[in-house]
């Protein structure tokens, strides 16, 4: 036996799982199937022009405990930024610029007194937002079976939410957290999402923006972490095999031909690659891990975009003044100015990054259209933008970027402990009560850690003798 805990798969879960338990002085082999750590949340360097590009724009909030718990382990925490107070700023094509920031006054005013500030809506509009306010502090919804039937549309009906009111603010949080349309998801997962995010503290409901690419954020520094605590992270080797003898993970095969015989096994792999792990007669007998037609994938389309900025600056400034802003009345969900964001220019061009969130109808376009696409939207909204140049550009179809959370699809996210004593679930897609983030994957890696933990103080021999 080479190693005691195995945790398969390097994205955000496993990562957290491995780092917990290396904390804890046990010791672990972590295998990523991929050349990079990370997962679904990397960077790259660009080769044109240097810049650190992610595989799709991430924002955080301050309500995301564990991962900034994590990124505390890691070294990281300097490297994203807290926004003193929430804010968020919409831009709307003819009506202009808008504001969603929390004021001074204590929790929950301050972001009651936010909400009736924005000024796309009417009053009689803002007013009616105290009735989703009201609702968010009484409902319980993990007990509640009403909302747990309801998609987060009908929920805003419910509370005699306006079109507007749904148009110009809760679709495009509903659509930025669940990543896809509101009158599919869970009004459930959306009134979790809101209580954490809003009647949490002040800091809860500010947005936490990573300051540098994903991987220098996230897998570079855990691989680190890692190696320093004696773990071994392999990088292109995949579990081909987990076998099971009396309900018991026995053996575990390896891409490079190597049999290990881990205490314990951690899966953080996505719910699709699930089943792979095992062979047909184990997934009959084990109908829980046979799951992956469960649950419905929802992608995510980023456009990066650099300008010539000697035609996009107007009096020196980016034409985006914002470091990040939500477009209404657009395909284009979000712009994040990456220049401004990673601290200023270093090749005199201008990098912008767009988002579309449930992006399913853009999968089939040519990825010129997407540009062209995403350029007139920014002209449309900036039209300071009309002489500015494309000088480089990449779009990323994130196909599978997060399981939509339907109605419905809550009872089938399963819980970190299995019927297997020495086998855990991972991943942002199992049982946390939040949607697919990296919130969702580090808690629910945190979660199968102690899963082991509890189990190592029965069982001194998981101790790594060599750990510091
Ligand atoms: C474009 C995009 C934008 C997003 N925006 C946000 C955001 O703004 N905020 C936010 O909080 N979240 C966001 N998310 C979601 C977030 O990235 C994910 O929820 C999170 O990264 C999922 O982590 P995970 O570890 O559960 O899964 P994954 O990242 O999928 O990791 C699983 C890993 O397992 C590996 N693997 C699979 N099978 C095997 C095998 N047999 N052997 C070895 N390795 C294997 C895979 O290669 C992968 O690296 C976004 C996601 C995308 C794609």
């Amino acid at each position: 036996m080479k190693k005691s805990i195995l945790v398969i798969g390097g994205g955000i879960a496993g990562l957290a799982a491995a780092v917990e338990l290396a904390a804890n002085n046990l010791s672990v082999l972590l295998v990523e199937q991929k050349q990079h750590l990370g997962g679904r949340a990397f960077s790259f360097v660009d080769k044109k022009n240097g810049d650190d590009v992610d595989n799709g724009q991430h924002l955080m909030m301050g309500c995301y405990h564990s991962t900034l718990r994590l990124l505390n382990m890691i070294g990281s925490l300097p490297d994203v930024s807290l926004q003193p107070a929430l804010r968020v700023v919409f831009r709307h094509p003819e009506k202009g610029k808008t504001e969603l920031h929390a004021s001074s006054l204590p929790v929950p005013l301050h972001l009651l007194s936010g909400l009736l500030g924005l000024k796309s809506l009417s009053l009689s509009d803002r007013l009616s937002l105290l009735r989703v306010g009201a609702a968010l502090m009484k409902a319980k919804p993990e007990s509640d079976e009403r909302l747990q039937r309801m998609t987060v549309s009908e929920w805003l009906l419910s509370l005699h939410q306006s079109e507007a009111n749904r148009k110009y603010l809760w679709d495009i949080l509903a659509i930025g957290t669940l990543n896809d349309a509101p009158d599919r998801v869970s009004a459930s997962l959306f009134v979790n999402v809101l209580q954490a995010a809003f009647l949490g503290s002040r800091s809860d409901s500010a947005m936490v923006i990573p300051r540098k690419g994903l991987s220098r954020i996230f897998g570079e520094p855990a691989a680190d972490f890692l190696r320093s605590h004696g773990c071994d992270v392999r990088l292109n080797t995949s579990v081909e095999r987990v076998v099971i003898r009396k309900n018991k993970v026995s053996e575990v095969k390896l891409s490079t031909g190597e049999v290990v015989t881990p205490d314990a096994v951690i899966s953080a792999v996505p719910y699709f690659d699930l089943p792979k792990l095992f062979d047909e007669p184990t997934l009959r007998k084990f109908p829980e891990f046979n799951i992956a037609d469960r649950f419905v994938s929802s992608p995510i389309v980023t456009i990066h975009l650099w300008f010539d900025m000697e035609h996009g600056a107007v009096g020196g400034n980016d034409f985006v003044p914002e470091e990040f802003v939500a477009l209404l009345h657009s395909p284009i969900h979000w712009i994040f100015n990456k220049t401004k964001i990673s601290g200023g220019r270093k090749n005199g061009l201008s990098y912008l990054s767009l988002v579309i969130s449930g992006a399913e109808k853009f999968l089939a376009m040519k990825k010129e259209e997407i540009v062209a696409l995403a350029v007139a939207e920014l002209r449309r909204f900036f039209p300071e933008s009309k002489n500015a140049v494309v000088r480089h550009s990449h779009v990323i179809k994130e196909k599978r970027a997060t399981f939509s959370p339907r109605v419905g699809t809550e009872q089938f996210r399963p819980s970190h402990i299995t019927s297997l004593e020495n086998f855990f679930l991972a991943g942002d897609w199992t049982d946390t009560k939040l949607p697919a983030t990296i919130e969702g994957a580090v808690h629910s890696g945190f979660a199968c850690a102690e899963a082991v933990l509890r189990n190592s103080k029965h069982q001194s021999r998981f101790k790594n003798p060599s750990a510091r």
